[in-house]
């Protein structure tokens, strides 16, 4: 067991199970043993690689994006330029070098950072040296908010419950024979699954995140209130069904119970949950990455780039926007919703 495993282990055996969203909150977060926390987990020699470690095209045509909402809606003389979880600092730096272009929107610009790992805060600066690193929204000034957030949501803790007849049962982890094992609470009602009783049968698995409405209240909130436009991508789906929590260590699916703190944790987003939390802004219909990403020309960037490379560069660029986009690999898994204010169009490459 790792040491994060045994610590676990001990809590268990003094106050009992515990629901998967503190066992993911530690896995991902602990301070001394989080898998965040201790490490940079993204790129080809670690866990995972994410869009704008794919290609640089990710983070411009987002960057741009971003943008063009702000020319939309008057181009504000000073906004926040906001990313959660920004992992290497890799999209920000792309769409910062893509909007150099735009008249006025850098200056305009004042560049902000959720981020609670220390490890990855460090290199962020180093990439972004004009950031400033801000432990929650509640942090940052009133102001236009422009925002992005690239696979943050799946990572934040989830909770499961299983239908059953007499109503829900939670998903908890417990020990057996000295190890994590999953096991099921006794079955109770729960007001806040009354909308899923319609659409499920006993058996079934449903997930919620307990973070996600006040978070995705908070950016509403702001861009109801100041202006501005939130951009989510993340892979899930309208509405969670089944248990999609996985964990991935060194590319491959692992027991998410198994290696406590060393392998990455996470789950498809709930879109509709985002939706719903979203007033007093409105959330854009939800549309698969790869349509985005069409509608916002990366197949032309993709053609500029190309000019001048070899032949070994062009294959894996070629590779990196299919990548992106093709319905069999990123392009429909992944999804994007945009949030916005009520008398605004919707961003661009998305509908209202
Ligand atoms: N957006 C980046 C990184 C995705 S990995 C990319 O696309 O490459 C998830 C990121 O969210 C990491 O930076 C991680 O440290 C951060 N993160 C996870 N949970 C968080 C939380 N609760 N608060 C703030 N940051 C968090």
């Amino acid at each position: 067991m790792t040491p994060l495993g045994d610590l676990m282990l001990r809590r268990i055996a003094a106050t009992g199970p515990m629901p998967l969203s503190d066992y993911m909150a530690d896995c991902l977060l602990h301070p001394e043993h989080g898998y965040y926390s201790t490490r940079d987990p993204l790129g080809r020699a670690g866990d995972f690689i994410t869009a704008p470690e794919i290609s640089q095209m990710f983070g411009e045509v987002v960057g741009l994006a971003l943008a063009q909402a702000w020319l939309d809606q008057g181009a504000p003389d000073r906004f926040i330029l906001a990313e959660l979880g920004p992992g290497r600092g890799t999209l920000m730096a792309d769409a910062l070098r893509a909007t150099q272009g735009v008249p006025g929107f850098q200056a305009a610009a004042q560049l902000h950072l959720v981020e609670a790992s220390a490890t990855l805060r460090a290199m962020q600066s180093e990439r972004l040296p004009d950031a400033r690193h801000v432990d929650s929204l509640d942090a940052l000034p009133e102001a236009p908010l422009f925002l992005v957030a690239n696979e943050f949501f799946d990572a934040l803790p989830i909770r499961q419950f299983q239908r059953d007849a007499q109503g829900w049962r939670e998903v908890m982890v417990g020990a057996q024979d000295g190890e994590l094992t999953p096991g099921l609470s006794e079955p109770a009602p729960l007001a806040a699954l009354d909308h899923r009783i319609a659409d499920t049968q006993p058996g079934d698995i449903v997930e919620t995140c307990p973070s996600l409405p006040g978070l995705v209240a908070q950016i509403g909130q702001r861009i109801a209130l100041h202006g501005g436009a939130a951009l989510i991508v993340d892979y899930g789906d309208w509405r969670s069904m089944g248990d999609t929590l996985q964990a991935v260590q060194g590319h491959n699916r692992v027991d998410p119970f198994a290696a406590p703190g060393l392998a990455d944790l996470t789950a498809h987003v709930d879109f509709e949950a985002i939706a719903d939390a979203a007033a007093p802004a409105r959330a854009t219909r939800l549309t698969a990455q790869g349509v985005f990403l069409e509608r916002l020309g990366i197949t032309e960037r993709a053609r500029t780039l190309a000019r001048n490379m070899d032949a070994a560069t062009l294959d894996s660029h070629v590779a990196a926007h299919r990548r992106l986009t093709h319905p069999d690999q990123m392009g429909h898994l992944f999804k994007v919703m945009g949030l916005f204010p009520e008398e605004g169009p919707p961003p661009p490459g998305l509908d209202a």
